[in-house]
């Protein structure tokens, strides 16, 4: 619905190198990179100023994320739409790049 008002949605999508990014889509074929949980946390980029900009512009926003990115944008604007997941904790990118090694390592092995 947001983006048949010509607005835009930000969520999760995996980057070139299998690492989480928030991004935004204004295409519906495009909602899809955003689907599914990625469970790392997801880089916030440079999103919020984004936001701030689309908002000013009077476009429909929706971001999607984690409580506590949701947490870190500001509430005052009617055309801001936000859906937090629930959430128990996001391992950091950091494990997951030493996983990474490790599984190599013991691909070595096996
Ligand atoms: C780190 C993490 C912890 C979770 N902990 C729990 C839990 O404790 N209990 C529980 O019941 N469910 C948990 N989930 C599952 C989560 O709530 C599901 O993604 C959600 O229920 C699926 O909703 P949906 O059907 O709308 O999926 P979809 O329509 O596929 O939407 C998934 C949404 O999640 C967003 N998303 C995915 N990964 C991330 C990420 N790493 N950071 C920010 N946004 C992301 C996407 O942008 C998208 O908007 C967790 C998911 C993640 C990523």
């Amino acid at each position: 619905m947001v983006i048949e008002h010509g607005g835009v949605v930000f969520g999760s999508a995996y980057d070139e190198k299998f690492m989480p990014r928030q991004i935004y889509v204004t295409n519906i074929n495009d909602l899809q990179k955003l689907r599914g949980s990625k469970y790392v946390t997801s880089d916030t980029q440079n999103t919020f100023p984004k936001v701030k900009k689309f908002l000013e512009e009077g476009k429909i926003v929706l971001y999607t994320g984690v409580p506590c990115q949701i947490g870190g944008l500001k509430k005052d604007y009617d055309n801001l739409y936000t859906i937090d997941i629930i959430c128990h904790g996001v391992p950091s990118q950091k494990i997951f790049k030493k996983g990474e090694k490790w599984i190599k390592k013991l691909e070595f092995y096996i």
